[in-house]
């Protein structure tokens, strides 16, 4: 279960994974928040520092990495079909959005590599995704 304050957490996290505009939590205050991420190229959750153009209060947002259970089929099926419909798919464990990264493949084929930067988890599909065995 999660607490009040961990969901809030959760949404101002998504919206600076997403470049959305912020508003300062402080009561009162209100102000734009500007969200700077901290994170390297090579980490799988990332950090951001917000901090607030009105007050200056400061806060660090970081995912909480989490990489067990992973990805089961057909949660991936039910990504690739989002994304393919051109819809925002978002990770069954955290609601997170997925970002798809494509990446160089020498077989030339599409491939992507699918990242929950809130748990961390990952992982590669080829593109068109194979058709599921059912
Ligand atoms: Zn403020
Ligand atoms: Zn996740």
């Amino acid at each position: 279960m999660r607490s009040e304050q961990e969901r809030e957490t959760h949404q101002r996290f998504v919206r600076a994974l997403q470049h959305e505009h912020l508003t300062c939590p402080n009561p009162g205050c209100g102000g734009a928040i500007h969200s700077r991420d901290l994170s390297q190229q090579t980490d799988k959750i990332k950090t951001y520092e917000t901090a607030c153009e009105r007050c200056g209060q400061k806060e660090r947002i970081a995912g909480n990495e989490q990489a067990m259970p992973p990805w089961d089929n057909a949660s991936l099926e039910l990504m690739a079909d989002e994304h393919l419909m051109h819809q925002q798919p978002v990770c069954p464990f955290d609601d997170t959005p997925v970002v798809f990264i494509s990446l160089p493949n020498p077989r030339r084929r599409a491939r992507y590599r699918l990242c929950c930067f809130y748990c961390g988890r990952q992982t590669e599909m080829d593109w068109p995704p194979a058709e599921s065995k059912r």
